[in-house]
C-alpha cells in the first residue's frame, strides 16, 4: 500500500527532525543533557522505523534488530527525561536492550514462542518504566510536565505490549504478505507515531522549561558559595508583600577580621573560608532564605513559624562558625563572627528589621566580636555570648 509506505517514511522523518532539533540545542548548551539524551533517542527510533520499512520482507535479524532499535528508544527517552534532575539511568536502555534482544533474537536460546516473547519482553519494558522512575530518580511528578512524561512513557510501551497481544491473537497480521496492508499494524504504527510526537513536544517543553528555571536559579544564586544573592534576597522580599509567605525576624551575621585572612592566608584561601561557613550556615539553619549579602555578610530570613526559636538559631549559627576546621594553609585557623537578630515587629517591613539585625551585628563589633547580639538588648553591652 502505497501511503502506508509514505507513512513509513515520513514518520522517521519526524523524529530525524526532533533529533536534530534536540541535538542543536545540545550543541548550543552543554549542560543539557536531555537534549543530548533525547537526540540519541529520536535518531535510533527514527533509525528503527527506517529499518522496518526498508527492510526485505523476510528478514528476520533485520525485523529483530528494527523491534529492539523500538524498544532501546524507549529506554533513551527515559533517560532524557531523568537526565532533567541531573540524575541517569544506566541501567535502562541496555537492560531493555538485553531483554529485548535474549527474547527477540531468532535463535534466541529462550523457549517461548515469538508471540509470546514478544508480549513478555514488551510488559517488561512497561513495568520498567515507573518503578524505575521512581526508585532510581525519587521522582515524585512534581509538575505537569513530568506527569505527561510517565502518561507518554507508559503509553509508548503499552502500544508495544498490545502490538505484542494482537500478533499473539491473530499471528497472521505480522505474515509478510500482510505486513503493510493489516489494519493492526497500520493502528500500531499510527498511534506509536503520536506518541513519538507527543514525547518529543513534551521533552521540548521540559528542556525549555528546565533552561529559563536555571537561568533563573542562576541569576539569583552567588556564584561563589551557592547561597541567595542579593537579588534571592530581594525576591524574598516581594513574595513577603505578596503574601506567599511571612518572615518574622533576621538573622545578620558578618565574619570577624576577615581582612585579615586574606591579608594572612591570601585571597583563595579566603574564598574557601566563605564557601565553608555558607556550608555551616546551611547544615545549622536549613537551606531556605540564607543569603550572602556582601563579601563576608549574610542575612538570613526566617520565616515567622520558626522565629520563636530565632535566638536558638543564631546561637546555633556562630557555634557552627566556630567550630569549623581548616586544613592546608588555613590549619589552625578559627573564624569567628557576629551574629545581630531582630524579630520583625508589627506590620514594620523586613528592612526594618534587617537594619535592626544590623546594627546588633555593629554592637558586637564593639563589644569584642565573636558574639551573638539582640537588636532587643541593652544599649551597653558586656562580657561575651547571647545578650537577651
Ligand atoms: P570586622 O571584624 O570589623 O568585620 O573586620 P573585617 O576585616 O571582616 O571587615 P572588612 O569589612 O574591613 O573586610 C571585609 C573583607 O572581606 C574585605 C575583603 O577583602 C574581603 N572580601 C570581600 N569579599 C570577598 C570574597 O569574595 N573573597 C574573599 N576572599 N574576600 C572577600
Ligand atoms: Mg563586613
Ligand atoms: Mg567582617
Amino acid at each position: 500500500m502505497a501511503d502506508l509506505r509514505l507513512f513509513f517514511f515520513m514518520v522517521p522523518g519526524m523524529f530525524v527532525l526532533f533529533g536534530i532539533l534536540l541535538g542543536a540545542l545540545a550543541v548550543a548548551d552543554r549542560k543539557m543533557v536531555s537534549a543530548r539524551w533525547g537526540a540519541v533517542a529520536f535518531f535510533v527510533a527514527g533509525a528503527g522505523i527506517l529499518l522496518d520499512a526498508l527492510r526485505p520482507v523476510d528478514n528476520d535479524w533485520l525485523r529483530h534488530a528494527a523491534l529492539v532499535a523500538h524498544l532501546a528508544s524507549v529506554g533513551l527517552i527515559l533517560k532524557a527525561f531523568v537526565a532533567r534532575r541531573d540524575r541517569l539511568l544506566p541501567v535502562a536502555t541496555p537492560a531493555i536492550g538485553v531483554v529485548a534482544a535474549i527474547l527477540f533474537m531468532p535463535s534466541s536460546p529462550v523457549g517461548p514462542s515469538a508471540e509470546v516473547r514478544l508480549v513478555l519482553v514488551q510488559l517488561v519494558a512497561l513495568a520498567m518504566i515507573v518503578p524505575v522512575l521512581k526508585w532510581k530518580t525519587e521522582w515524585k511528578l512534581g509538575t505537569l510536565v513530568d506527569r505527561l512524561v510517565v502518561v507518554a512513557l507508559a503509553l509508548a510501551a503499552l502500544s508495544y505490549a498490545i502490538r505484542g497481544l494482537l500478533f499473539t491473537i491473530n499471528p497472521d497480521v505480522d505474515h509478510p504478505a500482510n505486513f503493510f496492508d493489516s489494519f493492526y499494524n497500520i493502528t500500531f504504527h499510527v498511534a506509536s507515531a503520536l506518541i513519538g510526537f507527543m514525547l518529543g513536544l513534551v521533552l521540548l517543553v521540559a528542556i525549555g522549561i528546565d533552561a529559563i528555571r536555571r537561568e533563573s536559579r542562576a541569576s539569583t544564586t552567588d556564584a561563589l558559595t551557592g547561597l541567595g544573592n542579593r537579588r534571592a534576597l530581594d525576591r524574598a522580599i516581594g513574595a513577603d508583600e505578596r503574601g506567599r509567605w511571612r518572615c518574622g525576624g533576621v538573622i545578620a551575621l558578618d565574619l570577624d577580621h576577615f581582612k585579615d585572612v586574606n591579608d594572612r592566608f591570601g585571597h583563595e584561601a579566603g574564598d574557601e573560608v566563605l564557601r565553608a561557613v555558607a556550608r555551616a550556615l546551611r547544615g545549622a539553619i536549613g537551606d531556605r532564605r540564607i543569603t550572602r549579602f556582601g563579601g563576608e555578610e549574610f542575612i538570613v530570613l526566617l520565616e515567622e513559624e520558626r522565629c520563636d526559636r530565632i535566638d536558638q538559631l543564631a546561637t546555633r549559627a556562630l557555634d557552627v562558625i566556630r567550630e569549623l576546621q581548616f586544613e592546608g594553609a588555613l590549619a589552625g585557623y578559627r573564624a569567628s563572627a557576629c551574629v545581630g537578630y531582630a524579630r520583625r515587629e508589627g506590620d514594620a517591613s523586613i528592612e526594618e528589621a534587617m537594619r535592626r539585625a544590623d546594627q546588633a551585628v555593629y554592637r558586637g563589633k564593639e563589644n569584642g566580636r565573636g558574639k551573638v547580639v539582640s537588636a532587643d538588648a541593652p544599649r551597653a553591652l558586656q562580657g561575651s555570648g547571647v545578650a537577651a
